[in-house]
């Protein structure tokens, strides 16, 4: 199947599981098969993102306040109001401290090869007076991940990869991070040139695996977040019939109304 982009949400998605990128990359399926799934989560991530984007010259907390007052309407989840005030007084007295905002929501596409790019949206880069970045990804979870966790990162590495060759600079001038506004912490590091190599390399190979595979062959992989996929109610490891697969595939504008068994 040809790719001639990744962004972190679909390397990730192909990593998880090959099925779930067939329905969400190839297909265009909308990830609506999973009745027991609550959005309130995404809904309240999106919700403070956006609280945070447009507060970015806030001068208050209590214009922080209004600006997340007049956004709740479009957001759709229950409670957390806690969660909110707690959010928006971490993250002013963060913001109050970051020198040189470079961007905020900051969308990039970049070449790695004449016919492949990275792309995606970073929450927030800062550029220091000498010339080192920051870049910010917001997450809303109370989960915070560990220094070791962000080595192995796709997304991050995906940013300190892109970042450093959009701004022609060394991939030791930019510290990637994670900014938790529930608990008000940083989680900070810089990848070594041979770590965002390596990656490099990592995505090309994943890229000529895709181009290979015939839309059969994206098989299902489970894992620990099929609780949480989108396609679970499609989805043959959890018990879906062919008859329930075509029917959602048929149903999707683009999709192609073969079984995940047939040839594509
Ligand atoms: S439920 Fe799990 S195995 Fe099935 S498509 Fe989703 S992620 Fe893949």
């Amino acid at each position: 199947m040809f790719i001639k982009t990744f962004s972190p949400s679909k390397y990730n998605t192909y990593v998880e599981c090959n099925l779930k990128y067939r329905y969400k990359y190839i297909d265009y399926l909308k990830d609506e098969y999973n009745k027991g799934l609550s959005k309130d989560a995404l809904q309240f991530g999106s919700y403070i993102h956006k609280i945070f984007e447009d507060g970015v010259e806030a001068k208050s907390v209590d214009e922080l306040r209004r600006i997340a007052r007049d956004l709740r309407g479009n957001y759709h989840f229950k409670g957390r109001v806690q969660d909110i005030e707690t959010c928006i007084k971490h993250f002013f007295e963060f913001n109050s401290k970051l020198e040189g905002s470079v961007s905020t929501e900051m969308i990039f596409e970049e070449k790695i090869s004449d016919d492949f790019s990275l792309n995606g949206i970073i929450d927030r880069v800062c550029k220091s007076k000498n010339g080192k970045y920051l870049v910010i990804d917001y997450k809303t979870s109370k989960r915070e991940k560990t220094k070791r966790e962000l080595y192995n990162d796709p997304q991050l590495l995906i940013y300190a990869l892109a970042m450093s060759r959009m701004y022609k600079t060394p991939v030791n001038n930019i510290t990637v991070s994670h900014y938790y506004p529930l608990t008000g912490n940083l989680v900070s590091i810089k990848y070594l040139p041979n770590q965002v190599n390596s990656f490099a390399k990592k995505i090309q190979d994943k890229k000529w695996e895709i181009r290979k595979k015939k839309v059969a062959q994206f098989q299902p992989k489970v894992n620990r977040f099929c609780d949480w996929c989108g396609y679970k109610e499609i989805c043959p490891k959890h018990g879906a019939t062919n008859r329930e697969i075509n029917e959602a595939l048929k149903a999707s504008k683009f999709g192609r109304s073969k079984s995940r068994g047939s040839k594509g």
